[in-house]
């Protein structure tokens, strides 16, 4: 295991400085060993609110700032996680569960980010209409929308942190960060280096607490956060949104997901279960973008179970520091429980396991994939989140179009085709923010990333996930 306890924090940072509200803390703890790794101060919202003073107050000189300068400041922070990024990973390692591989790759994700707008703060260009009588100029200018409330899960401990405050920060806003109870410790960690690399104090606050739901109200019911950032469930966002209905706060929502894989019958076998594993077992399928519903075409069912069953039973399953792990821990033993009663439920509608299904030990579940899907089982509806790959039949285009989008959720989907009409027709058909074409892994800071219906609103990353940061002006210069 690298160095990383320099980077290890207890306190809350809001204003500069490390902070605790009372000596009341609570432990983070290991999911791979179950032991705990360190205490944190448990905060509650009268903290929040500190912070959301702090961010309010802050953010003036922030905005005032050239984009060139704050731009200048996120780059010696991306350059900074850079310098600690084993440090990172062990400690996100440490709290996630998450394969230090994928904890690297994580950090080199998260951190895009922050590079990809350092670059856009640059580029947040406005536009001149000509006016509607001869005496006018007309010029729409994008300002920074004001203090952004950061509302992140356990899943991607950083990522889903840089991917909101990025673009908050590019655009002159400043930011109050409520990270996930479970993962506190890489918020914790990026904050001290965003403060190592310039921020002003009180720009970045990140407050560490057990009582989500108090601290989430405190953020939407304040006049001083005009938006919300979130990322999480969709009951947790409705809850958001209906809290946020009398401030009127902007909301990014980032919610669940139920993403199809369809393996059309002139797929390239191979390349499909490479993707479909890519797609399924990141993170022990606890992503919102992982494949949920595996539909295979009839004519190539058999060999596809048989072929994915054997590549699924070549996965690695260890600790997140052995060497050659695949597939750590599922988080918690909620999501255990979760595991094993999809896998009761299917198999009493009739569901075959080909490999997997139980307990490894503590909280490794083994990855499963059960064959013989059908749309009655839960999985069929409900976000699985977790190493589990229920694979389903179609026959016809029509059919597995109407599978695929047989769901309140539209976020992430997927399929592979040769057929170059099939992909062109099946990708506008599907009813998803997201159609990943011959390729399991869709993630990058380049693109604009975000769902349809129950899976929420908003675009993160891209030139498009700046514009959630900011609001229009119309400016009309009369009688010149
Ligand atoms: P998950 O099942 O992935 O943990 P949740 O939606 O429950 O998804 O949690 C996502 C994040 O939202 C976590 O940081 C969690 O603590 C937080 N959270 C949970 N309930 C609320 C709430 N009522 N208000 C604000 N944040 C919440």
């Amino acid at each position: 295991m690298k160095p990383y306890k320099h980077l290890l924090f207890r306190q809350s940072f809001i204003n500069g400085k490390w902070t605790k509200e009372s000596d009341k803390n609570f432990d983070v703890v290991n999911p791979s060993t179950d032991k705990k790794i360190i205490s944190v101060y448990d905060n509650s919202e009268k903290s929040i609110k500190k912070a959301i003073d702090a961010a309010y107050l802050s953010m003036p000189k922030w905005k005032a700032l050239a984009a060139k300068d704050r731009s200048t400041i996120l780059l010696k922070w991306f350059d900074l996680i850079h310098a600690n990024k084993e440090a990172i990973a062990t400690i996100m390692t440490l709290e996630s569960g998450k394969p230090y591989q994928e904890s690297l790759g994580e950090i080199n994700y998260g951190a895009a980010f922050i590079q990809w707008f350092a670059e856009e703060a640059k580029r947040m260009y406005g536009d001149i209409i000509p006016g509607f009588s001869a005496d006018k100029r007309i010029a729409v200018i994008r300002q920074p929308i004001g203090v952004v409330g950061a509302i992140t899960p356990w899943n991607f401990p950083l990522a889903m942190i840089t991917r909101k405050i990025a673009p908050a920060l590019a655009a002159g806003c400043s930011v109050v960060v409520r990270p996930s109870e479970l993962t506190p410790l890489t918020a914790l960690a990026i904050n001290k280096l965003a403060h190592d690399a310039g921020f002003p104090n009180g720009v970045i606050n990140t407050v560490v607490g057990l009582d989500a739901s108090k601290m989430g109200l405190a953020l939407c019911e304040s006049d001083k956060v005009a938006k919300i950032s979130f990322t999480g469930s969709t009951r947790v966002g409705q809850i958001l949104s209906a809290q946020s209905a009398q401030t009127l706060k902007k909301l990014s929502l980032e919610l669940g997901g139920n993403a199809p894989m369809i393996i059309f019958e002139d797929a390239d076998i191979d390349a499909a279960i490479k993707g479909t594993i890519a797609g399924k077992f990141r993170f022990s399928g606890q992503t919102c973008v992982c494949v949920n519903r595996i539909l295979v075409h009839e004519n190539i069912y058999e060999t596809f179970v048989k072929k994915f069953t054997s590549a699924v039973k070549d996965l690695v399953i260890g600790d997140g520091f052995a060497k050659n792990t695949q597939i750590g821990p599922v988080i918690n033993q909620k999501a255990i429980e979760k595991a094993q009663f999809f896998v009761k439920d299917a198999v009493s509608k009739g569901g075959k396991i080909k490999t997997g299904g139980k307990i490894r030990k503590g909280l490794f579940f083994e990855p499963t994939v059960i064959a013989d899907a059908t749309e009655d089982m839960n999985f069929a509806q409900e976000e699985i989140f977790g190493p589990i790959a229920p694979i389903f039949k179609f026959s016809t285009d029509q059919e597995a179009i109407d599978m695929a989008n047989n769901t309140i959720f539209g976020l992430a989907s997927y399929f592979y085709s040769k057929d170059i009409n099939r992909i062109i027709k099946v990708s506008e058909a599907l009813e998803y923010g997201i159609v990943g074409v011959n390729e399991g892994l869709i993630s990058s800071e380049v693109v604009p990333f975000g769902g349809v219906k129950y899976s929420g609103t908003g675009r993160e990353g891209s030139k498009y996930g700046i514009e959630d940061y900011t609001e229009l002006k119309y400016i009309c210069v009369g009688g010149v």
